[in-house]
């Protein structure tokens, strides 16, 4: 009698770490958590950075651009309250570490990546976790993409200098789009509610992301490696 007891492997202990880190930081949503740790962040990393997956730093994967902390994504997809029906875009695919914990959590996923060696990789990516609800497209994603709007919820993955207006006219009502405002170094982390009188804007603290580089973001030739280091070195702070 009774059903037999199904064992599962204990979580890695930096990905433990991790967990208790965000729960103590307000991230409670037991959906997202479940996301992330169910999503092997080592596949999208380099070789020889796959044995520090959990380890909540951004790291370098080429192209001058970064996969983002994975506490950084975790605090993003809970700000946006993803709903099992919701079609999102993510603007900034980079290794496709994010696309992959969202495809989790709603119905569809929109990505854009304007680097097109970056977007085959985690089209590849995606595909061999048998991820079948999300379509990569290389475009310039600070003009959104029209073709699919309106979109519940948009997520921007790099800096923009301000919310670019084409998102904004692509969210649909009751929409959240999630974005980091500001320089090139330095941005804060803003949400975006449509609502029936409008747009309502929220700060959720400090955040360092790579640039978004395209019409309505900052220019190519500002684009390359903003300062800092990359490699190991945080890209993203945690904002709180
Ligand atoms: N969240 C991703 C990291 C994104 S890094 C991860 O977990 O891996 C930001 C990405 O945005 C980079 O890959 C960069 O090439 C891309 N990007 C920058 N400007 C863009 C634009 N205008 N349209 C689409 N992608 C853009």
């Amino acid at each position: 009698m009774g059903s037999c007891p199904v064992r599962q492997a204990p979580l890695p202990v930096p990905l433990q770490q991790l967990l208790a880190k965000l729960r103590a930081q307000g991230v409670a949503d037991e959906r997202v958590l479940q996301a992330l740790a169910s999503t092997p962040r080592e596949v999208f990393l380099p070789e020889g950075l796959r044995v520090r997956a959990w380890e909540d730093f951004a790291f370098d994967i080429g192209f001058g651009q970064t996969i983002s902390q994975p506490s950084v994504v975790a605090r993003m997809i809970a700000l946006a309250q993803v709903g099992p029906e919701d079609r999102v875009l993510e603007i900034g695919t980079g290794s496709g570490f994010q696309t992959a914990v969202l495809a989790r959590l709603c119905r569809f996923v929109f990505t854009v990546e304007r680097i097109p060696q970056l977007a085959a990789q985690a089209r590849f990516r995606l595909a061999q976790l048998g991820l079948r609800n999300v379509t990569v497209q290389v475009m310039d994603g600070s003009l959104g993409w029209r073709a699919h709007a309106p979109y519940d919820v948009i997520l921007v993955s790099a800096a923009a200098p301000t919310i670019p207006p084409p998102l904004l006219e692509q969210l649909a009502q009751g929409g959240r789009l999630v974005a980091p405002v500001g320089g090139l170094n330095q941005q804060e982390l803003v949400r975006v509610t449509r609502g029936g009188e409008g747009f309502l804007s929220q700060s959720f603290g400090q955040a360092s992301f790579v640039p978004l580089v395209g019409k309505e973001g900052f220019a190519a030739s500002q684009g390359g490696r903003a300062g800092g280091s990359f490699g190991e070195q945080p890209r993203e702070a945690k904002g709180s």
